[in-house]
């Protein structure tokens, strides 16, 4: 689904991104680990071109979408983005943050987008919250509705970017149970976290990033119980 070839990132003369190759298969569910720093959350913006690579091509779906004159908005369609941080609209409810790109982007209905809404909501525990502001809401309940919004678009791949960081941990296991709900649906998933106990239990492979390449990667099994790699070793030895 996703194949990344020798990518690169710099901003001015900080080289972040080092020569990244990886590839998704659909379907999977791949967890980016590292330290802070190490260019996770740019490799991650540079799958949906949200930054732009410096160097290398990125071909999503037999199309090599850092190609010049590639539609970056049609691609974004089917990548799904869920930020450390939630980016709900506050002045919109928990429905119209969900609709309002199926309706202006992809023209669907309001009545047939508020359908696939209202499902969504269910699906994430938050059928009742429809009519709800952000502000009324948990951080955990708002990274739901963000959850819900992304998948309104039907996107092909869902891109996390630490979903859980900014909660409170009593609301971190809501977020993760929805999140891994969608792996078990097949939902082909990217996701940068440092819950180390979910990236075991959901993830077919783990990748760990840090001083702008791929240290190592492989199943949670060899990468939590026999990393090879130093800096792995030194990491994990840290947080686990
Ligand atoms: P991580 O997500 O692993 O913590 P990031 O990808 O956020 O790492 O950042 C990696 C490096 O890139 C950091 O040194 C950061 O300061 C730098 N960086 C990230 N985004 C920008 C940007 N928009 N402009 C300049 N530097 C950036
Ligand atoms: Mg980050």
């Amino acid at each position: 689904m996703l194949n990344i070839k020798n990518l690169h990132k710099s901003f001015g003369q900080n080289e972040v991104l080092k020569g990244i190759d990886a590839n998704i298969k659909q379907g999977e569910v791949v967890v980016v680990i590292g330290p802070s720093g190490s260019g996770k959350s740019t490799f991650l913006r540079c799958l949906n071109l949200l930054e732009t690579p410096t160097q290398g091509t990125i071909t999503f779906e037999g199309q090599n979408i850092t190609d010049k004159n590639v539609d970056i908005n049609k691609i974004r369609e089917k990548m799904g983005m869920v930020f450390q941080n939630f980016n709900l609209f506050p002045h919109k409810t928990v429905l119209e943050n969900i609709t309002i790109s199926p309706i202006q982007v992809k023209k669907e209905k309001p009545d047939v987008a508020k359908q696939t809404a209202l499902e969504l909501l269910e699906k994430v525990g938050l059928a009742d919250k429809a009519n709800a502001y952000p502000a009324s809401l948990s951080g955990g309940q708002k990274q739901r509705v963000a959850i819900a919004r992304a998948l309104a678009m039907k996107p092909d791949v869902m891109l996390f970017d630490e979903p859980t960081s900014a909660l409170d941990p009593e609301m971190v296991g809501e977020v993760l149970g929805v999140m891994q709900s969608l792996a078990q649906d097949g939902m082909t998933m990217v996701i940068v976290t440092h819950e180390m106990g979910f990236a075991r239990e959901v993830a077919d492979r783990v990748i760990f990033m840090a001083d702008g390449y791929i240290q190592e990667e492989g199943t949670p099994e060899q990468i939590f119980t026999a990393p090879t790699n130093e800096r792995t070793q030194d990491f994990l030895g840290k947080v686990l």
